[in-house]
């Protein structure tokens, strides 16, 4: 059978949730990252980590359950202020409050501070810590 790559990860939580997610449609797919490691370890950086692999006439349907799925996703979380579903979390243009939380992130390794990510929304141009989580049906 022949195995074509799907999506690469670099959280092998979010890895394997998607590969049961696509088990449970009967999609045949596995896990490829341990093999570059052995090869070459100088690409494991730069070829993004874990690949999620799918055989090439299932990929197709593979691709369309990932669409939907990333649908569910953005139709469980809304814009507090708007109610939009056109949000999405993003690296913020925003710097550190100051110069000591710069610092602090720096020495600390303290990624929140150093990555500074924040929710946006695309419909009312508002930024925001927390999205609105919408209960499923
Ligand atoms: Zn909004």
């Amino acid at each position: 059978m022949e195995f074509i790559l799907l999506q690469s990860f670099t959280n092998y939580i979010e890895a394997h949730i998607l590969m049961g997610k696509l088990e449970d449609e009967g999609i045949v797919c596995w896990l490829k990252d341990e093999n570059t490691v052995t090869i070459n370890p100088i690409w494991t950086g730069a070829v993004g980590g874990i690949k999620l692999m799918v055989t090439k006439d299932q990929l197709e349907r593979a691709l369309q359950l990932m669409q939907q799925y990333a649908q569910e996703r953005k139709n469980a979380v809304a814009c507090p202020n708007c109610g939009s579903h056109e949000i999405e979390f993003v690296s913020s243009p925003r710097k550190p409050l100051n110069w000591v939380s710069a610092l602090t992130g720096f020495f600390f390794g303290d990624y929140a501070v150093a990555t500074d990510k924040t929710w946006h929304c695309f419909t009312c141009n508002t930024e925001f810590d927390q999205p609105v989580e919408m209960v499923p049906d």
